[in-house]
């Protein structure tokens, strides 16, 4: 999609620092951290939210969670625990109409959250 910020991420248009990439997924440190460790994962193919989740693109929110886990091993997360976050529409507090993923980790993360 043209005017999307995460779409001009994953086709390097806008830098991003990168933490995993495989043929489904996109995955960088979100620029303005919430935790030690904030990552964001994103599917290639543009949805807006999970919401607009559909049919066989189950199989992008299947490649998220498999990227989560292995992010989260890798960075040594996996150990003290991390918390996904699916920000959806206005009172979920989602600004990026691009379907996302938030990994959290490195702190104790607060429940209920804000
Ligand atoms: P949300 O508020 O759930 O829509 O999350 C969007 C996230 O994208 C926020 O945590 C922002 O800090 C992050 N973000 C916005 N622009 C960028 C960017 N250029 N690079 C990395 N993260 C970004």
């Amino acid at each position: 999609m043209e005017d999307c910020l995460f779409c001009k991420i994953i086709a390097g248009e806008i830098p991003s620092n990168k933490v995993y990439e495989d043929d489904m997924v996109y995955s960088f440190y979100d620029i303005d951290p919430k935790a030690p460790e904030h990552i964001l994962i994103i599917p290639k193919k543009h949805m807006k939210s999970i919401l607009e989740v559909q049919g066989d693109d189950f199989q992008y929110v299947d490649a998220m969670i498999k990227a989560a886990q292995e992010i989260a091993a890798e960075k040594g997360l996996d150990a003290d625990g991390f918390r996904l976050v699916f920000n959806t529409g206005e009172n979920g507090g989602q600004t990026v109409p691009h379907l996302h993923m938030h990994l959290l980790g490195g702190r104790y993360m607060e429940w209920p959250p804000g």
